[in-house]
């Protein structure tokens, strides 16, 4: 089951329309990764710790969708990688996100959308419950928490649960398909075989973390906001859903634009960088 899974989100990726540009043109996201976390694995339960108690188990969202007597088994997550095309286009910006970038971001997103629904109602078609967290009536995003905004479900921790890649110096993941990326789960009752965590720890996809060097990624930020110390959510996000939009979003024709410079024209764009040091 855990291979029909994979090759059902490969095609929806590959096949739907909605994965297109208008006019039938490149689609916006690649071949997906696909993994599979256990719901009852310890992580989850520990993320209300390192997030918040706000981040949500995957059985707290079983229930809240379907009742008590609903047993979550399994969180399904997938890496939607952006297209090449995107990704070069926004290699040349210094400032804003390129049109191709701004325009993934938003109509990808909904892509991204799309294809939660379709996950979902392709496991009920097959008697599973099933549940994307993004769409629950549960998911919400959290101003103010020590870890800064935060929401009742992470996207990245998923992927990372289900081995698909770890944190980076700028808090994004980096995935055996790099860091260029939009994220998606389904939570269902359907047991599956978890995926494991090949990684050595939970930053280790990231050169800074794994032997110092790198920082690109500092460089690449117009505001600053990413710097030994690591990622100042704050800046980021005025910058990403306040300045950005305001600058181009017309422009562009999109509401959300994304950013996404630390993440193009850096070594772990579209893989895990191999290390600078020769090792
Ligand atoms: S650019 Fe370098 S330091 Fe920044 S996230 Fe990628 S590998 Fe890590
Ligand atoms: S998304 Fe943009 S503003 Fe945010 S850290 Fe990356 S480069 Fe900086």
């Amino acid at each position: 089951m855990e291979q029909a899974i994979r090759a059902e989100i490969e095609r929806y990726v590959q096949k739907s329309p909605d994965n297109r540009r208008p006019g039938g043109g490149e689609p916006y996201f690649e071949v997906p990764l696909v993994g599979f976390a256990a719901a009852d694995d310890q992580i989850f339960a520990r993320y209300k710790e390192i997030i918040g108690p706000f981040h949500l188990t995957p059985q707290e969202l079983m229930e809240s969708d379907f009742g008590n007597e609903a047993r979550a088994a399994t969180v399904i997550s997938w890496v939607l990688p952006i297209g090449r095309t995107t990704r070069e286009s926004n290699r040349k910006q210094e400032t804003w996100p390129s049109r191709e970038w701004a325009e993934t971001r938003t109509f990808g997103e909904v892509f991204n959308v799309t294809l939660r629904r379709h996950m979902v109602g392709w496991l009920a078609e097959k008697g599973h419950l099933a549940l994307a967290p993004q769409l629950s009536a549960k998911w919400r995003e959290m101003g103010d928490t020590p870890v800064g905004i935060a929401s009742t479900w992470s996207e990245r921790h998923a992927a990372y649960a289900a081995g698909l890649g770890t944190f980076s110096l700028s808090d994004a993941l980096i995935t055996q398909r790099g860091i260029a990326h939009r994220l998606g789960s389904v939570i269902t009752d359907l047991a599956l075989f978890p995926s494991l965590r090949p990684a050595v720890d939970h930053r280790s996809n990231c050169l800074f973390f794994r032997e110092g060097s790198c920082g690109m990624c500092i460089d690449r930020c117009p505001v600053g906001a990413i710097s030994q110390e690591g990622h100042d959510k704050a800046k980021c996000r005025s910058y990403v859903y306040g300045t950005v939009p305001q600058a181009v979003g017309d422009m562009y024709g999109v509401a959300a634009t994304g950013c996404g410079l630390c993440q193009t024209k850096v070594p772990c764009e579209a893989m895990i960088p191999p290390s600078e040091k020769g090792e």
